[in-house]
């Protein structure tokens, strides 16, 4: 039987990897799971766990509260000592984060096949951490899967056609996950009780351009609170962006919520009238479920939103904040066109990491 090792630590890789997950379990692949402890409130990390029923780590590194490099190297650390003891088939890495790329690290250096999800995605940002972590684990992963045909070709333009690696598109393992937990979110959530407001705006902030900057975070706080006035706006609030916030004095008026669950993340995204964000994920989710985005960045690495008229990126202007609300408040778009697949990227991706295994391990 073959043994996969799959690396998570943050929120976004425990919605990915648990679709990964039960595909691995329904073909009989055995998986264990290294949680590196980027992410380590309940809320942020176990509730998904449980939510998804995403097997427990057999791991549990602790790991967080460092600069980048502190962390990436202690996990880089205590994921070379698993691997060397456990002697994988295979190391599975989602995304962009720290753990992403000491996970990468880890496996290319010891020659173990790396498989990437969610491959070839590029801000061209080079500020951002998570374009240097997704361009260092594209460039040493064996199987590159890609969710979009963008994906693709940014890979191409790198010259990853003349490397000894598989590059596949799957579509978007995000996609997999929202179709198959909507129901049980349905069934399970009870967030939208809890807030209890017929009409809202969901918005979300945690990238590091947006909280490490007083100023960008500030004028995105403000332009949110216009647009509160107008139409009430629900934050389920990121541990650090509620702490800088406090630091820096900056008040929003808004409401403000814990970290939510997927399942109650689910209901806040189909019942919003709008979707406000800096994240990579939700801006997908809210194509997902038919809601039009504003994306609090300069750039973005899901640029067929934006071709197609779903997203409009303002940074952190609140002045662009507002006339895209104004414009995509009326706007009415239809969103079945089919971008991320139809709900089979991480089979897909489960068996062609078989077949990989099969034929060159
Ligand atoms: N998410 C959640 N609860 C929240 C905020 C986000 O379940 O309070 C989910 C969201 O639906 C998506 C994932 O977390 O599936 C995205 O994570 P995040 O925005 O932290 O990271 P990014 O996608 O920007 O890397």
């Amino acid at each position: 039987m073959k043994k996969i090792i799959t690396i998570v630590g943050a929120r976004p890789q425990f919605v990915k990897a648990a679709t990964l997950s039960r595909q691995f379990k329904l073909l009989g692949v055995e998986e264990l799971i290294i949680h590196t402890g980027q992410h380590f409130d309940a809320n942020m990390s176990e509730v998904f766990f449980e939510e998804m029923e995403i097997p427990k780590p057999a791991y549990q590194l602790d790991i967080n509260g460092l600069t980048h490099g502190a962390m990436t190297g202690r996990m880089l650390e205590g994921i070379e000592e698993i691997l060397i003891n456990e002697k994988p088939d295979a190391v599975l890495v989602f995304g962009d984060t720290n753990s992403t790329l000491a996970g990468a690290l880890a496996a290319a250096k010891l020659h173990i096949p790396l498989v990437h999800v969610e491959a070839g995605l590029r801000s061209f940002n080079m500020q951002m951490p998570e374009e240097i972590n997704r361009i260092l684990t594209d460039r040493i992963s064996n199987v590159l899967f890609c969710p979009t045909d963008t994906a693709v070709k940014n890979l191409q333009r790198e010259g990853f056609d003349n490397l000894p690696v598989k590059i596949i598109k799957n579509g978007d393992v995000m996609q997999d996950a929202a179709i198959f937990y909507a129901a049980k979110a349905e069934e399970k959530s009870t967030v939208l009780k809890t807030i209890d407001l017929p009409l809202f705006i969901l918005a979300t902030i945690h990238r590091q351009e947006n909280t490490d900057s007083p100023e960008n975070l500030r004028n995105i706080i403000a332009g949110l609170n216009e647009i509160n006035r107008q139409t009430p706006v629900v934050v389920p609030i990121h541990p650090r962006t509620r702490h800088i916030l406090a630091q820096q004095h900056i008040v929003p008026e808004f409401k403000l919520i814990d970290p939510v669950g997927y399942f109650d993340m689910i209901m806040l995204l189909k019942s919003c009238e709008m979707v406000i964000t800096d994240s990579g994920g939700v801006q997908k989710e809210a194509f997902f479920f038919g809601k039009h985005c504003i994306t609090l960045r300069e750039q973005t690495e899901w640029v067929e939103l934006v071709d197609n008229g779903f997203n409009i990126l303002v940074g952190s202007d609140p002045a662009k904040l507002k006339s895209a609300f104004e414009v995509l408040s009326t706007k009415h778009s239809d969103f079945s066109m089919d971008l991320y697949g139809k709900g089979s990227a991480s089979a897909q991706a489960v068996s062609e990491i078989i077949n990989y295994l099969n034929t060159n391990n």
